[in-house]
């Protein structure tokens, strides 16, 4: 599998409070229309970071517009078009979720939830779904 991992000078174009010009070009350049939706949800602070207790696990997790995506950062995502693009056909190396994870761990731009192992296994049930 191919490396889902930014760069480190992509890394730190995005860190950056403003991108400047150049550095969208260069993004859509290299992720098209992903790099404008992961930004678009990184700006409407639809990326989540889960902490439960007593496990200490954490949880990343992307709203998408009819339900929300789990995200393993530069692994895993639990939506479709991670599935058929980046497993199947190999056509893409990330989905939007992914990427958007990466810009919101990057710039702290995330909400931060605290909940508890209990509704942990809850959410998760839902959360699993790849459909
Ligand atoms: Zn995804």
């Amino acid at each position: 599998m191919r490396n889902m991992a930014l760069s480190l000078i992509e890394e730190k174009k995005l860190s950056r409070e403003n991108l400047t010009q150049n550095d969208i070009d260069y993004f859509r350049k290299k992720y098209g229309k992903k790099f404008i939706r992961a930004l678009r949800v990184v700006e409407e602070n639809k990326v989540e970071k889960y902490q439960f207790k007593p496990s200490g696990t954490i949880t990343w997790i992307v709203k998408g517009r009819t339900r929300q995506y789990l995200v393993i950062p530069r692994v895993y995502c639990t939506c479709r078009s991670f599935y058929q693009e980046v497993v199947i056909s190999r056509e893409s190396n990330m989905c939007y979720h992914l990427l958007a994870q990466q810009i919101a761990e990057l710039r702290d731009q995330y909400k931060l939830v605290d909940s508890n192992d209990t509704e942990r296994r809850k959410l998760y049930v839902d959360w699993r779904r790849t459909d």
